[in-house]
């Protein structure tokens, strides 16, 4: 993933800072999520924070609903080991606050706020905060001017929406702006995506399928959409919605960068799918594998292979990995055998070389 192209629009991003994660500005992609609990509740929110983090989330969103919210949201950036963005739908009086009781960015969609001078007094109270706004635009939240427009596609009325809210904010003289603009299609999130890099070159994008749907095909849609935006070089911050534990999104995230090539936080498993060669129960010594390298932080790849014959040539490029045959296994690294192993014992050896090699 070394090429210009690839890399040349994300580099073109001004550089923000959400605490002290850095987004844009060629700044690695970072990695979002939102808590599902109640705001209200700060030690429910605090426990499934400390999870995300686990997980690897460097930026964490909370909704802030209500004024009854406000406390929560205090004591909860205060004890937050992740920068939190205040979610803030409508009303403009909680984004002020919020402002005031620790929060390292806001999200607002100016379309859902409406009226100009309330978003202005926002800009002025995250300007004095020194904090970073995310501009928020999808089909409920367009720009009024854009929204009737019988013309205008989809994208245009996303696009313009978007452009002309971060003109606004630009024109108010704050321009700590990221932007998202997000739709539940994959074609339309690409589109919308590609116009607003080459329109917008220097604000940073936040990027992600909305209202993707559930585990598999919200996974499915986003590493599409996202996966094609991100080989592009477009998208400086990501969160992959997914209806499910909020934990899942974080992993996926990092499957998406490791897959595209630019970052890996955990061991990437390399598995064969098995054929009518495979002499060994690859199925469940792959699941034995993948649920003990969880705890592994090292950026390799491990490979677990169905036959000796064809796996450690097929799987040379990984940095280590097994190939099963009839009762034994080969262990290799780095396209060398190192030694044959009992069946029984594979898993426990190839752990105990990572160990060695890369702990
Ligand atoms: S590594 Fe062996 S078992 Fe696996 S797909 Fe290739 S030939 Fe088949």
């Amino acid at each position: 993933m070394g090429s210009e192209s690839v890399r040349a629009p994300r580099e073109l991003t001004r550089q923000v800072h959400v605490g002290s994660v850095a987004v844009g500005g060629g700044a690695p992609v970072s990695v979002q999520s939102m808590c599902t609990t109640s705001t209200s509740d700060a030690e429910a929110t605090l426990a499934q924070i400390d999870r995300l983090a686990g997980a690897g989330c460097e930026i964490v969103r909370v909704a802030v609903p209500d004024a009854g919210a406000l406390d929560g949201f205090e004591e909860v950036c205060a004890r937050s080991p992740l920068p939190v963005v205040a979610d803030i739908h409508f009303d403009h009086r909680l984004a002020i606050e919020a402002c005031r009781r620790g929060a390292a960015a806001l999200r607002v969609n100016p379309g859902n706020i409406g009226d100009w001078a309330r978003v202005d007094a926002v800009i002025d109270e995250a300007g004095a905060a020194g904090i970073p706004i995310r501009i928020g635009v999808n089909a409920g939240s367009l720009d009024r001017a854009f929204a009737e427009r019988e013309d205008l596609t989809q994208v245009e009325k996303l696009v313009g929406s978007a452009t002309s809210f971060v003109g606004h904010f630009r024109a108010r003289g704050f321009d700590d702006v990221v932007l998202s603009a997000k739709a539940h299609g994959v074609p339309t999130t690409i589109e919308v995506n590609r116009a607003l890099s080459r329109e917008l070159p220097d604000v940073p994008l936040h990027v992600g399928v909305t209202e993707a749907g559930g585990a598999r095909q919200g996974t499915v849609k986003n590493a599409v959409a996202v996966g094609c935006l991100l080989m592009e070089g477009i998208g400086d911050t990501m969160r992959l919605s997914l209806t499910a534990d909020p934990v899942e999104e974080v992993n996926v995230a990092w499957d998406l960068l490791s897959a595209v090539g630019l970052r890996r936080l955990r061991p990437e498993l390399v598995s064969c799918p098995t054929c009518g060669r495979c002499q060994w129960d690859l199925m469940g010594v792959a699941a034995e594998v993948e649920r003990r390298l969880a705890d592994v932080r090292a950026p390799i790849s491990v490979a677990v292979m169905g036959c000796v014959v064809n796996g450690p040539g097929e799987a040379a490029d990984a940095d280590i990995g097994l190939a099963g045959g009839r009762g034994r296994a080969v262990l290799f690294a780095g396209g060398e055998r190192l030694r044959t192993v009992d069946e029984a014992d594979a898993v426990d050896e190839l752990m105990a070389e990572i160990g060695r090699r890369f702990g």
